[in-house]
């Protein structure tokens, strides 16, 4: 939540294959098979919902 998070949209496009990425491993970590205690990670901070449940829609997770 900063404010220099603006780019131009060729810039951000580029990056989403990076985000994609580190997305995915986030993913990987917390809704894994080793939930052992660890439920099932942090709640979105916008709806509360799972990451999980979420979509990537163009580098941007999009709230179900
Ligand atoms: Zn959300």
């Amino acid at each position: 939540m900063t404010p220099r998070r603006r780019k131009p949209l060729r810039t951000r496009i580029r990056e989403a294959g990076g985000f994609y990425q580190w997305f995915n491993g986030t993913l990987i970590r917390l809704a894994g098979p080793a939930q052992l205690g660890e439920g099932r990670g942090t709640p979105c901070h916008r709806c509360g919902a799972d990451k999980a449940d979420h979509v990537l829609v163009d580098g941007e997770l999009r709230c179900p």
